[in-house]
């Protein structure tokens, strides 16, 4: 009988004795701290993630939790250039080691490559997730390219008066032609 595994709740020691996955496409506005973050609602945007589940001997013998997390999301942030709304794709690739509480896990941080975290048989995942992608939110987004503003005329005098200032095109051909240096003859 396959056992089943709830995100919200997730029995760690029996995800990762079991080396189960769970995977999931997220609605984002399911993740409200990352849609604080946000440049606009992104109503259709998904978050994409993968988690699985293994057991490692640890330095007594006895098997440890670890767990493996993928996350992906693109998202609408605030370009710190112009202000307007930028997708910007956030990737999470994350190895994590469960400890048995606070203190171990604060005593073994340094020297750790891997993000450790404490058992637990109700973890939240999701919070784990959302974390992590909050992490990824670069300090400065932006662009490559800013898109140009858009000059919309609001009334007929406007229009008028911009078709005004705006040079005759054959005036400027004229000028480029004339800039242009003689070629051939
Ligand atoms: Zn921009």
């Amino acid at each position: 009988m396959k056992r089943e595994f709830a995100p919200e709740r997730l029995n760690v020691p029996g995800f990762a004795a079991a080396a189960a996955t769970l995977e999931a496409a997220d609605p984002v506005p399911k993740y409200e701290r990352l849609v604080a973050e946000l440049a606009a609602p992104a109503p259709d945007a998904v978050v994409n993630w993968t988690a699985h589940g293994e057991e490692r001997p640890g330095a007594d013998g006895k098997p440890v939790p670890w767990m493996h997390l993928e996350a992906e999301a693109t998202v609408p942030l605030v370009c710190q250039r112009c202000l307007s709304p930028v997708d910007t794709s956030l990737g999470v690739d994350r190895w994590f080691r469960f400890v048995a509480n606070e203190e171990v896990a604060e005593a073994e941080d340094e020297e750790s490559e891997e993000d450790l975290l404490v058992v637990s048989r109700d973890f939240d995942l999701h919070a784990l997730i959302e974390d992590e992608l909050l992490m990824e939110i670069p300090v400065m987004p932006a662009h490559d390219v800013c898109p140009t503003p858009v000059q919309l005329s609001s009334s007929d005098e406007d229009f008028k008066a911009a078709e005004e200032a705006k040079p005759n095109p054959f005036a400027v051909l004229g000028a480029l032609r004339s800039r242009k240096p003689e070629e051939g003859k």
